[in-house]
């Protein structure tokens, strides 16, 4: 599908969505925004080919190792510069809480105390933006929402470059075969509802077993259960009691093609519903700083 196509139907669903749950309205208006721009971005990116060593693929694969660690994808660091100012002043329209902590780090940016470029160059280990943030007191969840929504692009086309060197069906673990990162989100696909993972990383998606816990491995049926809202049944909720852990997943099987993190954005009352019976979500939903 053209990204033009793509972005249309974005919108579409939108207003689906709003007229549905209309509490979603300002959330999901700063969602469109951010995902224009990260489009806009796209056509022009220019990503250094990936380097991997071929031999070690298939060891790394069968010992359980992915194929490369977060830092390791190329990006196109201009383009994330030039995005990181763009999603600056889409999160200070967006409401004055965000306002405030973008204002403070643009500040310490405009001072010349941290050279954006640079850090961007060495990639975007989280702990090291961490720090950063820490060191200035910047917002910690804003400025890592900020780095790892301008490095998107890249790291997306950092996957189209490895797509043809992985096979989603046969991997079946509970982290990223590509970066190694736990999931975001479930999707059940096909009609006999295979079930595939969401990379919250860099969006890769693979297989894993319908009765499994993606975060403590536990098979065991009579502790895995599922909630969901009454006419949603196709947004559920997959509890684990052993880890007390959960995982929110979407059924593809009914909906034609749904960008996934735009269902998990639009759901988060479920989340709430998890959270009040006291299970956690690994992965927290990134744009809920
Ligand atoms: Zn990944
Ligand atoms: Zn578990």
């Amino acid at each position: 599908m053209s990204e033009e196509k793509e972005l249309e139907k974005l919108k579409k669903r939108i207003q689906q969505i709003k007229r549905k749950r209309s509490g979603y309205g300002e959330i999901l208006d700063f969602y469109k925004r951010v995902k224009e721009a990260q489009d806009e971005l796209k056509a022009s990116l220019k990503i250094d080919p990936i380097q991997f060593n071929k031999e070690w693929k298939d060891l790394l694969a069968k010992q359980g190792f992915s194929l490369l660690q977060r830092e390791d994808f190329p990006l196109d660091t201009e383009a994330s510069v030039t995005l990181f100012q763009t999603l600056c002043q889409i999160g200070k329209d967006a409401n004055p809480y965000m306002a405030e902590r973008v204002n403070k780090i643009e500040e310490i940016l405009d001072s010349k105390k941290i050279d954006l470029k640079e850090l961007l160059k060495k990639g975007t280990k989280e702990q090291r933006f961490e720090q950063i943030a820490d060191e200035f007191g910047l917002d910690k969840k804003v400025f890592l929402f900020l780095i790892q929504t301008s490095a998107k692009p890249s790291i997306e086309a950092g996957v189209e470059q490895l797509r043809s060197e992985l096979d989603p069906e046969t991997w079946l673990k509970g982290y990223c075969p590509i970066c190694g990162s736990l999931p975001s989100l479930g999707l059940l696909k096909d009609e006999v509802g295979k079930r595939y993972l969401l990379c919250s990383y860099c969006g890769y998606q693979w297989r894993i077993d319908r009765l499994v816990c993606p975060f403590c491995n536990n098979k065991e049926q009579q502790s895995l259960h599922y909630l969901f809202a009454e006419g949603e049944e196709a947004y559920r909720i997959d509890l684990c009691e052993k880890c007390h852990q959960y995982m929110k997943t979407i059924d593809l099987r009914n909906a034609e093609e749904l960008d996934p993190s735009l269902e998990d954005l639009a759901t988060l009352h479920l989340d709430v519903l998890a959270s009040q019976k006291g299970y956690k979500r690994p992965v927290p939903n990134p744009w809920t700083t």
